[in-house]
């Protein structure tokens, strides 16, 4: 499982090497298109550098020393995904190819990123279809700590690296929560789905009169209690609610609460496009909610992680949901994953990522 294979046409001309997943429907994942550069260490080594390089401008802006160092597929590197949080590297290995590899790919990235700690998160469902059992721990280093702080855009925030969502943290929204600061000025806000407060911490930069966060994890909410004390803002204009979003807009809407600006970062409704369906209920309706609960000029930051919903799809959600809160409303900027999530043009599904930044008259 995960060998390289020769992939090859109906009559037998070479297309490309690739690592073989007997378990996937994706069977092949294509390490090379090129028959005289077969998969090696030496074409691993220089793709790692080659994505490694690739983040320099970001690594020497100073915006952040948190960042995705590989981006899978896009880095040519299908099923790798390596996070940098401070010195700590955390990856996830999310293909049989990637596995097959693992033990070079670990000695490679201490070679050439000069972090000695990297601990695995590969506890992730998608293994699953590889086949792959779930695997977390430590794979160079001795002792790496549960929480890391790093800083963002002059934000500190502690990551859990060990346990909770994705590798830690939302890295692929550091240029939107950067975004929501010019919007947020004495103003009233909901940051929904809030997790550690990515988004709710930027407000409060930006100078929000008050913050509301909602998420259904008590985890969560500690992180953003925890986070608010490093950063020494002000926690008595922050107001954490541990509750369903979908049913907290309710209450809200019913009690006639009303916000100027309103995040709404939801997790993946339809991780594929079979689920897409039922998802576009459910972005449809927090959609509208959050339109209802809008004060005149407000504004509204929407997002989609959902692989198998299209831009085109979302854009149409949200105005079906706009068309049916009786508001009228107007795009300000469509937004995306940061410049270290890229998506290589051959390989579109790698967008994933989708917002948009709407005001209502
Ligand atoms: N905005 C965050 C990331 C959000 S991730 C950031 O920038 O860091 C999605 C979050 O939604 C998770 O923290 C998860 O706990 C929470 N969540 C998932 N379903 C929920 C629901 N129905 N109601 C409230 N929170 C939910």
């Amino acid at each position: 499982m995960g060998e390289t294979v020769a992939v090859e046409s109906s009559t037998g001309e070479f297309i490309a090497w690739a690592a073989f997943s007997p378990i996937s429907q994706i069977s092949g994942r294509v390490w090379s298109w090129e028959q005289n550069v077969p998969m090696s260490s030496e074409l691993l080594k220089d793709r790692i550098k080659e994505s490694i390089d690739a983040r320099e401008q970001l690594r020497n802006s100073g915006i952040t020393n948190a960042f995705r160092l590989i981006n899978g597929e896009s880095d040519g590197l299908p099923g790798l995904i390596v996070d940098q949080y401070a010195d700590v590297l955390v990856v996830q290995i999310l293909s049989a190819g990637a596995e097959y590899w693992k033990n070079e790919i670990i000695k490679i990235l201490v070679e050439i990123s000069g972090k000695s700690m990297i601990y695995e998160r590969s506890d992730v469902e998608v293994r699953k279809l590889e086949g792959l059992e779930p695997r977390v721990g430590i794979l160079s280093g001795t002792e790496i700590p549960d929480q890391i702080e790093i800083l963002e855009n002059g934000i500190k925030y502690l990551v859990g690296i060990k346990e909770g969502q994705k590798t830690g943290f939302y890295l692929d929204q550091r240029a939107n929560r950067l975004m929501v600061r010019d919007y947020a000025k004495d103003k009233e806000v909901l940051d929904c789905f809030s997790f550690s407060g990515g988004f709710t911490l930027n407000a409060l930069m930006g100078g929000a009169k008050k913050v509301t966060s909602i998420d259904s994890s008590g985890n969560a909410l500690k992180m953003i209690g925890r986070n608010l004390e490093i950063n020494i803002f002000d926690s008595s204009i922050v107001e954490l609610i541990e509750e369903d979003v979908f049913s907290q807009l309710r209450t809200f809407r019913d009690s006639r609460r009303s916000f100027d600006l309103i995040i709404l970062d939801p997790p993946k409704f339809a991780p594929t496009k079979k689920q897409v369906e039922r998802a576009t209920r459910g972005y449809k309706d927090i959609n509208l909610l959050a339109f209802k609960l809008l004060n005149p000029g407000g504004v509204l930051f929407t997002f989609s992680c959902s692989g198998g919903m299209d831009t085109t799809l979302f854009q149409k959600v949200v105005a079906g949901a706009a068309l049916d809160a009786k508001v009228e409303a107007t795009i300000l900027n469509r937004m995306g994953q940061d410049v270290d999530h890229p998506v290589s043009l051959s390989f579109p599904e790698g967008t994933y990522l989708k917002g948009l930044t709407c005001r209502i008259k």
